[in-house]
């Protein structure tokens, strides 16, 4: 008989999301009046900005004749987008990143779950708690950690508490490690490293010869000076640093579908013989053997946000989320909850009120004041005590859901 994968065993089932939605249609159905608001979703609301659809209309008529109908197209990304992107994102902010050291893909999950399979198996990974869980399942699939244990923890992983005690910036590792997942601004806490967090994590990566994988993809939400907005814009992390960025939250591309990663040539990893890799390489070898490129269709409209018309638009879709962080963020203040992140990112981290556990206050915000949200637990086990907001519903709702949680939640 075909034998299984045994690694996904050791995985707990997708509880945060099925829990979430148990609880939401129980009360529901004891509850049929109830208004609900949900502010627990981590997708866009808005429609994608004129310029990009514009141009992805354009991009149909095209291939509706032969003369300029395309095909397969290059697996790492049409010139046109690649350009654009190295030119805006990076080239502007005095980085400078070749044509061959980015790929444009369906989006950052799918990079940032398939990284690692360009690492060795007995590299030891070191991940931040609370944190977007793709990187740790993604590990666990490939037998990078041993089991579950009873605290929540996966033996084998080095987790890097980030709460309030530590400001949301992790310390750097006791023990050495090999594979290093930063995001940021991070999902769920919404918070960011400054240029000083990010280059102790630079100099570590390079006294350890250590890779680190570094999510991006809330970029284009950072509006403080003192935030890098790509790793490489400290020194030294073009030889030791992967990112990875996305359309998705910056330009509403969550069901669109695009998003990149840079992985310059100077970032190695040595071979069982002790030969240095490029890691560039082998990434080009694994995207063009099971990747068969982004649409074109998607690529002009992502293409599309370069374009002067898209850059105004893209920035007043982000401000939009954004006004609604600030209303969420000085709404819990002032019904005297303690609320981090929502400054440079579309997330509210706020600490629950009293020390009740994240799902306690899950009920207790579902029950009294009809709104959701997503209890920090879920997020890893220093999410405990915490509770994840976002910014992405309509301003209407928003301004109501804050309005309620200010008159009608009582502790
Ligand atoms: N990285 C982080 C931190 C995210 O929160 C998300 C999506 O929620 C992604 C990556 C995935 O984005 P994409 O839609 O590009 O796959």
């Amino acid at each position: 008989m075909a034998t299984i994968n045994d690694n996904y065993l050791k995985l707990a089932g997708s509880y945060l999301f099925a829990e979430i939605g148990r609880r939401v249609a129980a009360f529901k159905e004891a509850n049929p009046q109830a208004d609900i608001i949900r502010l627990g979703i981590g997708d866009v609301t808005q429609p994608l900005p004129a310029a990009c659809i514009e141009a992805m209309h354009k991009a149909v008529d095209e291939l509706s004749q032969a003369e300029t109908f395309r095909g397969y197209g290059p697996e790492q990304g049409y010139s046109f987008l690649t350009d654009a992107i190295i030119e805006n994102n990076y080239t502007k902010r005095g980085i400078s990143i070749d044509s061959d050291e980015i790929f444009v893909s369906d989006g950052s999950k799918s990079d940032c779950g398939n990284i690692q399979e360009i690492f060795g198996l007995d590299n030891k990974v070191a991940i931040t708690d609370p944190v977007y869980p793709v990187y740790l399942d993604t590990n666990v699939m490939a037998g990078r950690t041993g089991t579950l244990q009873a605290d929540g923890h996966f033996e084998g992983v080095t987790y890097l508490p980030c709460d309030a005690s530590n400001n949301f910036a992790p310390e750097l590792p006791k023990d050495h490690v090999d594979m290093i997942y930063l995001c940021c601004p991070n999902n769920p806490t919404g918070t960011t490293l400054s240029r000083a967090e990010l280059k102790k994590w630079v100099d570590y990566a390079r006294e350890n010869q250590s890779v680190i994988l570094f999510d991006a993809a809330y970029a284009a939400y950072i509006t403080e000076e003192d935030v890098p907005r790509s790793i490489y814009e400290i020194e030294g992390a073009k030889d030791v640093a992967i990112e990875f960025r996305s359309f998705s939250k910056t330009a509403g591309f969550t069901g669109t579908r695009c998003g990149y990663t840079i992985i310059p040539k100077t970032v190695k990893g040595r071979a069982a013989d002790g030969t240095l890799v490029e890691f560039n390489k082998l990434w080009n070898r694994r995207h063009t053997t099971k990747f068969n490129g982004t649409a074109y269709i998607v690529q002009r409209g992502a293409a599309a946000i370069y374009t002067p018309e898209g850059q105004q638009q893209v920035k007043e879709l982000v401000g939009y989320y954004m006004e609604n962080a600030r209303i969420i963020r000085e709404g819990l203040e002032a019904a005297g909850i303690t609320a981090y992140g929502g400054v440079n990112a579309p997330y509210i981290w706020l600490k629950t009120p009293n020390g009740m556990s994240s799902w306690d206050f899950f009920d207790k915000l579902l029950t009294e004041v009809n709104i959701v949200g997503t209890p920090g637990a879920g997020f890893g086990p220093c999410g405990e005590g915490y509770f994840r907001l976002t910014a992405f519903g309509d301003r209407e709702n928003t301004l109501r859901a804050v309005e309620r949680i200010k008159t009608k939640l009582r502790f």
